[in-house]
């Protein structure tokens, strides 16, 4: 009955560890949850207060499918203000959260045996909805050793002539590293004189430490303003993932257009109410807000990383943006899937397999909660650790 195309598209290993942490919770267990994938923080008041406002004021009919013109002028402001790249409001559209932008995006360029390059560990996503246009993910490895960054040379040597597109996500869902600027522009060189797009996933922009500078992709050169496609939204930075709203930037027109005929047979616009909130979150209102919640993360940040790596048989890397810990637990166990069942079962503690991410040995914990409960998780982490032999 169902069509060969879903068939192509797994579900997310990470839904097997949160049903089965949502069943023990049922039974009554004392689960803390680390898998969470959004901030602990709720929307600021000045977005929260816009979205009032226009349902007062009866803001609640159809939109134009790529959003409303203060809208787009206020994506277009904010990319040139604080990323210095400058589109025209006929080179953005607004979609139903950045996941949604990717999915019009790799729908609008994948041909069937295309391929796209994704660094791992990557964000579950990419590589289903590669599969779920016809393209084929080809995956480039890395671990702790080079920060989880792809060099130069392994993207070299991964390009073919059937390259479509690379994948960048800067700073990293699940590792939190960061690309700098020579880090992109080598890429860039790289890149130079092919056809390959890159589809830049920077939703986790604002969420930089201890003095990390975030690069858009796009502004390191001409040439990778026309090859970059821009994929953001307020979801993460701005604590808004219920909302629903992400964007797409990108040089070439024609691209946009395709993705908002896409669109408007699909979903339409996003929600009216969020059009008129997401203006708040991207024209500065909410910048002290954002500040205070980045303020939060590396502090807890700091503390996560000190207790994981003083637990014996633990290591990690210590994150430069994002909310997560990308945690080796190689000489424990090898099977992340393993390891987390365990640890969920007999420890009480939810944390995302790194399988899941394409990269086995690790465990991504989302340090998006508060601090006691940190120590808590690590505390019981610990002990199950040393435990781990007998059971
Ligand atoms: N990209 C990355 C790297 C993410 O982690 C997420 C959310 N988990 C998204 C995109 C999608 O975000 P949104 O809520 O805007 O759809």
């Amino acid at each position: 009955m169902l069509s060969d195309r879903i068939q192509v598209l797994s579900e997310s290993m990470t839904i097997a560890i949160t049903a089965l942490a949502q069943q023990l919770k049922r039974e009554g267990k004392d689960i803390l949850g680390f898998s969470a994938g959004e901030p602990d923080f709720d929307t600021p008041h000045v977005i929260k207060d816009a979205a009032i406002k226009a349902i007062e004021e009866g803001f609640t009919k159809y939109t134009p499918v790529d959003g409303i013109i203060e809208l787009k002028e206020a994506i277009v402001d904010k990319l040139a203000r604080e990323n210095d790249l400058h589109y025209t409001t006929d080179q953005v559209i607004a979609s139903n959260g950045a996941k949604q932008s990717l999915f019009n995006l790799f729908q609008s360029v994948i041909n069937p045996g295309d391929e796209v390059i994704i660094p791992a560990p990557y964000w579950v996503t990419y590589p289903e909805i590669a599969k779920y246009s016809g393209g084929i993910p080809v995956i480039i490895e890395t671990d702790d050793k080079t920060a989880f960054k792809m060099t130069p040379d392994q993207l070299k040597n991964a390009i073919t002539p059937k390259t479509k597109m690379l994948v960048l996500t800067s700073p990293s869902n699940p590792t939190g590293s960061v690309y700098t600027k020579k880090e992109i522009e080598e890429i860039g060189k790289v890149l130079e004189g092919t056809d390959i797009l890159v589809a830049s996933d920077e939703m986790y922009e604002k969420l930089v430490y201890h003095g990390t500078c975030f690069t858009a992709a796009a502004s390191v050169s001409e040439d990778m303003f026309h090859r970059t496609v821009t994929i953001n939204g307020l979801s993460k930075s701005v604590a808004m993932t219920g909302w629903r709203f992400g964007y797409c930037a990108a040089a070439n027109k024609d691209l946009i257009k395709a993705m908002k005929k896409l669109q408007s047979q699909s979903t339409s616009n996003v929600n009216s109410i969020t059009q008129i909130a997401a203006i708040k979150g991207l024209d500065g209102s909410a910048d002290a807000d954002i500040e205070m919640m980045r303020q939060a993360f590396e502090a807890r940040c700091d503390e996560a990383t000190s207790l994981f790596n003083s637990v014996s048989g633990l290591s990690v890397v210590k994150p430069k943006g994002a909310f997560y810990l990308f945690v080796n637990h190689k000489e424990i166990e090898p099977d992340s899937m393993k390891f987390a069942k365990s640890l969920l079962e007999n420890s009480g503690v939810a944390v995302v397999p790194g399988a899941g991410f394409g990269s086995d040995g690790y465990f991504r914990f989302s340090f998006a909660t508060d601090i006691d409960t940190i120590r808590e998780g690590v505390r019981r982490i610990e002990s199950f650790i040393e435990n781990y032999d007998k059971r």
